[in-house]
């Protein structure tokens, strides 16, 4: 393509060229959902942003293998070892199996994606389908001198890491801070340092979902899935491994020690994270209360917004922003959204009305190169649209007569738009809202009849009346006004 892909990497805190391990192929990794329950606006803003960089790379001619998994185990609520199982907890709260809560959950985030038009993983992998790669791994790490037991459970040596690898390496934390600010252990506690995390935690009596291993029924650590399957499907070294930026902290950090503790490789090349969707500047979250969900917004059936907005405008929305930079919920923005995703589409529905010229009057490649340009620079999408727009303008001038386009630039324009906006944005035509549309016109229909009656021109007001009877739309004046009824 024009110009070279340019990536921002969490790990080097730099945008570099992108050079993938193997020429023409990418392995991607990203960190998928824990399905205990709906997936929020802002899970469905990560998804999104990493369609949009899959997309982009297959657009580019990468063979790419996206590997998305689904938690269905081992999510504590705090995400250090901490609290209870969020699926055994929400299935007590519910009375049913973890099993049934997983099964609720994985359809639902499926059906979420589906709407919002994002392109299925290659691979989507369960952390309970590979406990035994989960258990050979602990087992490695154990071997490698980086783990240890206690009481039944394997918890990940942080101090001896840290005496020959930087652990905080993704977050750039200061260890020392990092330390001061975890909580003190005490008698209780069966890890031997503060920041240790468990690899294998020994199943409790009343726990349901649990598995043998060599130390006893279990169920191994949230962190560890990615690893191992990251590496099952990928290999212990591969290109890109993404997530929300919540997940540097703690789950990727511990996922790169874990991966060098076992296979004494970093696991991935490019970390890419996306920002956080917000609500008044707050993170949108289940846990704060301030997150709602797709279905909500796509009925407009919530107390924070004004009306409804489609799957499709709210993609858009999506794309409005880079996907590093945080994107506050907000109802102007999303009408704004709706007016631009239509501006958007009527200019592609131009395109083929539009008539050709012996000349043309501005250059078709420059706008392409534009967006290619700014696709270049670590995804930027927003970039992107603001030079489809240009298009956009320019398509509505040659329809007026005001600019020209050749015949070849006519059709380098029509391909490019179109495979750009479905392929690679992956926005599609929504079905027409006809309820609206039924709506606006019958109000223009009242409001011609109306005008005929004050002009006492009954044969028209009726005639009008008489034609819609004929196809089953009921006129009724009334003191309020004028109302119809269709059927
Ligand atoms: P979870 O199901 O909580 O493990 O989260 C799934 C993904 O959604 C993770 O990559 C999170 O980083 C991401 N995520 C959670 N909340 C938000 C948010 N408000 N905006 C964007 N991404 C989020
Ligand atoms: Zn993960």
């Amino acid at each position: 393509m024009q110009n070279e892909l340019k990536i921002y990497n969490t790990l080097s805190r730099e945008t570099s060229v992108f050079k993938p391990l193997h020429k023409d192929y990418v392995g991607m990794y990203v960190c998928g959902p824990t399905v205990y329950s709906n997936a929020h606006l802002g899970n469905a803003r990560t998804y999104v942003s990493f369609d949009i960089i899959y997309r982009y790379l297959l657009h580019l001619g990468y063979k790419v293998r996206y590997v998305r998994n689904i938690t269905d185990a081992g999510h504590l609520e705090g995400d250090r070892d901490e609290g209870d199982d969020k699926f055994a907890k929400k299935a007590k709260l519910e009375q049913l199996e973890p099993m049934e809560i997983v099964q609720r959950y994985t359809i639902d985030f499926h059906e979420v994606l589906k709407q919002f038009n994002t392109l299925p993983p290659s691979i989507e992998p369960t952390a309970t389908g590979h406990i035994i790669e989960q258990i050979e791994m602990t087992k490695k790490i154990l071997a490698n001198g980086y783990a240890y037991e206690s009481n039944g459970s394997i918890y990940f040596d942080v101090e001896k890491f840290s005496k020959e690898h930087n652990y905080t390496i993704l977050s750039n934390r200061n260890l020392e801070e990092l330390l001061n600010n975890t909580r003190e252990l005490d008698g209780q506690d069966e890890k031997k340092g503060r920041l240790d995390f468990a690899l294998w935690i020994k199943a409790k009596p009343e726990h349901i979902m649990r598995w043998q291993s060599p130390w006893g029924e279990g169920f191994p650590g949230w962190h560890l899935e990615c690893s191992a399957m990251s590496s099952k499907y990928l290999g212990s070294e591969f290109d890109i491994h993404g997530g929300g930026m919540d997940l540097i902290p703690t789950h990727h950090t511990n996922e790169i020690a874990q991966n060098l503790a076992c296979h004494h490789t970093q696991p991935a090349k490019y970390w890419i994270h996306t920002n956080m969707l917000t609500v008044n500047g707050q993170k949108m979250s289940k846990s704060l209360g301030n997150s709602f969900l797709p279905a909500e917004l796509f009925s407009g059936n919530h107390q924070l917004l004004d009306k409804g907005y489609s799957p499709m405008t709210v993609r858009f929305f999506m794309l409005q922003a880079h996907y590093r930079s945080t994107l506050d919920f907000r109802n102007d923005a999303l009408q704004a959204a709706e007016k631009g995703f239509e501006r958007l589409m009527n200019g592609l529905e131009m395109l083929p009305k539009l008539k050709s010229s012996e000349t043309s009057t501005f250059s078709v490649s420059e706008l392409i190169e534009k967006v290619y340009k700014a696709m270049n620079e670590d995804f930027n999408t927003p970039i992107a649209l603001s030079h489809l727009f240009d298009a956009t303008r320019y398509i509505n001038l040659v329809n007026d007569g005001k600019e020209t386009l050749t015949e070849a630039d006519l059709k380098n324009l029509t391909n490019f738009m179109n495979s750009f906006i479905f392929n690679v944005l992956g926005l599609k035509a929504e079905e027409s809202n006809s309820g609206q549309l039924t709506d606006d016109l019958m109000q223009i229909i009242i409001g011609i009849r109306a005008e005929a009656k004050s002009k006492k021109d009954f044969a028209t007001s009726d005639f009008i009346r008489d034609k819609l009877k004929n196809i089953g739309i009921e006129i009724k004046d009334s003191k309020e006004g004028t109302n119809y009824k269709i059927g």
